[in-house]
């Protein structure tokens, strides 16, 4: 069996918080655990929102917290290269797409009842007759569901996180609750999805540790690798930390921030006491 690798891959958009905090935690327990590795990786590829103080600040909090990580961090704003080929290797099954969210609600019949997958609105598909051939430097590139489904084949991966055990995706979950997710953003490069995908495999990552709010995105990655000849690796979703009033915490929530915990006198041992209130920390 390959050499247990998992990651944390924080974006540089805000303060980490106790949710970052319980993620990066259970990241190097389980690799400890495994006998193996976790990695760090920045996830900038939102550029108007990665910055460079954020990414210092994320180093500077997981140190304090008393883990490090192999170097060099890779960044996914150094990547896109990597990401090109992956895209150019799915261009069978990708077309451009130009519309607007405005273009995308207008298409809709009842634009209030739009379903919703893991990306937000289902797009309706007007779009997807266009060619590769055609695309333009403005355009959005997505993937064509059904004959991505249809080019994969059945789809399985392992959950060991929240109710672990084999998980099995299907073409009729893909189609209607998915849909024809972007694989890379007009101006902006590649998507999440397709970045997270790439960025996994070239690390060895054999298992990814994350929140649980990233669960619904997992059949897209599994997707994604098995088009691209990638090894599918297991994944664990972890619980969400949720503030006093029961809320998810958000980025910019500045009030859950581990420096401003800090600020306020808490020690790491403390941090660890606020995760796992019923027993000792795995780390
Ligand atoms: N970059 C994502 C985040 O900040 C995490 C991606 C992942 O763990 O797959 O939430």
């Amino acid at each position: 069996m390959a050499r247990y690798v998992t990651r944390f891959a924080p974006s540089p958009t805000g303060p980490l918080h106790l949710g970052h905090a319980f993620s990066a935690l259970t990241a190097w327990a389980r690799a400890r655990d495994a006998g193996g590795t976790a990695l760090l990786r920045i996830e900038d590829l939102d550029r108007s929102r990665a910055r460079p103080e954020w990414e210092a600040r994320i180093f500077e909090d997981l140190h304090w917290l008393g883990l490090d990580w192999p170097r060099p961090v890779i960044r996914q704003s150094d990547r896109q290269a990597a990401y090109d080929a992956a895209l150019a290797r799915l261009a069978p099954l990708t077309y451009p797409c130009r519309c607007t969210r405005a273009d995308i609600r207008a298409a809709l019949n009842a634009p209030q009842e739009g379903a919703q997958g893991p990306d937000g609105i289902i797009y309706p598909g007007t779009c997807r007759h266009r060619r590769m051939e055609d695309a333009g430097p403005d355009d959005t590139i997505r993937l064509d569901m059904a004959r991505a489904m249809a080019a994969a084949g059945p789809l399985t991966f392992v959950e060991t996180g929240q109710a672990p055990g084999p998980r099995t995706v299907t073409a009729e979950h893909m189609i209607r609750g998915v849909g024809d997710v972007i694989l890379s953003r007009r101006g902006m490069g590649a998507a999440y999805h397709l970045a997270v995908v790439v960025d996994d495999a070239h690390q060895n990552v054999t298992e990814a540790v994350r929140g649980a709010d990233l669960a619904d995105a997992t059949p897209i990655h599994v997707l994604l690798s098995r088009l691209l000849g990638l090894p599918v690796p297991q994944y664990h979703h972890h619980r969400l930390i949720r503030d006093a009033a029961g809320r998810r915490l958000a980025k910019r929530d500045d009030a859950r921030a581990l420096s401003t915990l800090r600020d306020e006198g808490l020690t790491p041992h403390d941090i660890r006491r606020l995760l796992w209130p019923d027993g000792p920390a795995p780390l």
